[in-house]
């Protein structure tokens, strides 16, 4: 890994909770209504300060979706997943997209989010139909 510039955004701002790295907008969201598996998870058209996991095909509940894991630049945790493809033509409005799960990342009040207990990511996701 070579240096890292942390990208600095200002507005309404979702930011990791361990370290507060700038992590998204609240302009950026696309959808509320997805679901991981502890709770809330948002839809987002673009998210900063992350890098990107393995790609790997997942069965979500909507149908398989080709994503890889996102992570933290500044603490490396992961903080949700983008979907590089989806393969059921109806989701294809995701490709591109990020999910950062609720419980992961601190709102524009500085809310957190506690899901149901445990820290294991990844697995479903979920849709707005
Ligand atoms: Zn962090």
């Amino acid at each position: 890994m070579g240096r890292l510039f942390v990208i600095t955004l200002e507005g309404r701002i979702y930011s990791c909770k361990h370290c507060q790295t700038h992590l998204a907008l609240s302009e950026d969201i696309e959808s509320k209504a997805f679901h991981c598996r502890h709770g809330k998870a948002y839809l987002y058209r673009k998210v900063v300060n992350v890098t990107l996991g393995e790609s790997e095909e997942r069965v979500m509940m909507t149908g398989l979706h080709t994503v890889a894991d996102i992570f933290c630049v500044g603490c490396g945790s992961i903080v949700g997943w983008k979907y590089e493809s989806a393969h059921e033509k109806n989701q294809k409005y995701k490709e591109g997209k990020f999910i950062l799960e609720r419980f992961k990342v601190s709102g524009p009040d500085g809310s957190n989010y506690w899901g149901s207990h445990g820290a294991q990511v990844g697995g479903s996701d979920a849709d707005d139909a």
